[in-house]
């Protein structure tokens, strides 16, 4: 376990998390080496001895840390945007084992991607598709390209976290995919290279995911027999983690149900997670500020907030939250909601838990390491937090917080 008690504390590894809280401050990201390493294993262990590749989703976690550890394992990246592939590059990662997912990218992204050298971009509609042969053209290249299939599988998820349906924004109708495909293998500022899909996240049941497989994998046979050569098949990341009690299965158990629906031996496979390979190798360390018992409910108010972490607030996300300090919760213990500094009411981080605390105690936000610091923000002009790397008996700092100047440093008063 990455996260465990010692002699009474809550460790990363092997620092207690009080120490990180003093060198460091709070609020503030803790990651485990360790953790990451063991998850990217399990789906290494899952392709071993397949043509395969996997492609971190950088918008899970894209903290160049994070980024250059999964890039020294073999990883590739599946990024959405420009700045995701800077980040890539400066953490050392592969253009080449790159993907470019996303429904709305620019032309000068487009560019920025086939010049850097990337695997490939996963197209989402026909008019991207011009536009990525128009501005391969100008550039004097040959765009290599995918479409992400919408596969119409539903993922019974959170609504805002899936995306296979057919009314979600993402990917292009499966009913179209053929005459696309046709379309884009006569541009000559094209390459076709791969096929692709991601139905959503946080999905607990192998069973939409290997739906999608099939359907994927028999759409590609029918683009092949169209002539139409695939080097590569994506299906996608989503795999979900623990956070309260779902009930998960192994990585390598999902995997491996979704490799029995794959019998194109010719193509790579890709899979591109990113929650499962950092969600549960992150905390969010916080101190409480105050007690703040009430007539109907009781607040423990933290120093960490919505900003910092936006999933409660978002997606009425659950997640496990630990003293620092081990201590018995009596069965009587007073029931907290646990709320940040923020001034909005759904500034809520955890409700109705029942803690032993006090003003000044460390608590430990637990599975925080996905979708955690990515969609941070500086609402309510609060500096973006420090993260920390822990490598055994070792706490790096691998972010600092953010300076208060650093909010409006590019802000200006016009001369009146
Ligand atoms: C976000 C995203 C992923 C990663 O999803 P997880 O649920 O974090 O594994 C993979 N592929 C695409 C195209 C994505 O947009």
């Amino acid at each position: 376990m990455a996260f465990a008690y010692r002699n009474g504390l809550l460790c990363a590894e092997d620092v207690p998390l009080d120490q990180i809280a003093r060198a460091h401050g709070t609020p503030c990201y803790v990651y485990s080496r360790a953790a990451i390493e063991r998850a990217y294993g399990e789906y290494a262990a899952a392709l071993a001895g397949r043509n395969a590749l996997v492609c971190f989703s950088v918008k899970s976690n894209s903290n160049l840390a994070v980024l250059a550890l999964l890039a020294r394992l073999g990883a590739g990246f599946d990024i959405v945007s420009g700045g995701e592939l800077a980040r890539v590059l400066a953490a050392g990662g592969d253009a080449r084992r790159t993907l470019f997912s996303g429904v709305g990218k620019s032309e000068s992204e487009i560019a920025q991607a086939i010049e850097a050298g990337i695997l490939c971009l996963n197209l989402e509609s026909e008019a991207e598709l011009e536009r990525v042969a128009a501005v391969a053209a100008r550039i004097g290249r040959q765009a290599p390209i995918a479409f992400r299939v919408n596969p119409d599988v539903d993922a019974k998820t959170h609504p805002y976290i899936s995306t296979g349906l057919k009314q979600n924004k993402f990917g292009v109708a499966h009913e179209d995919a053929e005459r696309l495909y046709r379309r884009a293998a006569s541009l000559p500022a094209v390459e076709v290279v791969g096929i692709g899909c991601h139905i959503g996240s946080q999905l607990t049941d192998a069973a939409p995911l290997v739906e999608a497989t099939s359907r994927i994998v028999a759409l590609a046979k029918r683009v092949e027999k169209a002539g139409i050569r695939l080097a590569h098949i994506d299906l996608g990341g989503g795999i979900g983690i623990r956070y309260h009690e779902e009930s998960t299965q192994p990585i390598g158990r999902i995997v491996g149900a979704m490799l029995e629906r794959v019998d194109l031996r010719a193509a790579m496979l890709i899979l591109d997670p990113g929650r499962s390979i950092v969600g549960n190798a992150g905390v969010l360390l916080t101190r409480v500020e105050y007690l703040k018992p009430g007539a109907t409910k009781n607040f423990v108010v933290v120093d960490a907030a919505m900003n910092d972490l936006m999933r409660p607030s978002l997606y009425d996300a659950w997640h496990e939250v630990r003293p620092v300090r081990a201590s018995e919760a009596p069965a009587q213990a007073p029931r907290y909601d646990i709320v940040g500094p923020v001034c909005e009411s759904s500034d809520v981080l955890a409700k109705d838990r029942a803690l032993s605390v006090q003003a000044g105690d460390l608590l430990a936000i637990m599975s925080a390491g996905a979708y955690g610091m990515t969609m941070s923000s500086n609402y309510n002009s609060r500096p973006r937090i420090a993260e920390v790397m822990v490598d055994g008996a070792r706490a790096h700092l691998v972010r600092r917080r953010e300076t208060i100047e650093s909010l409006y440093a590019l802000e200006s008063v016009p001369d009146w």
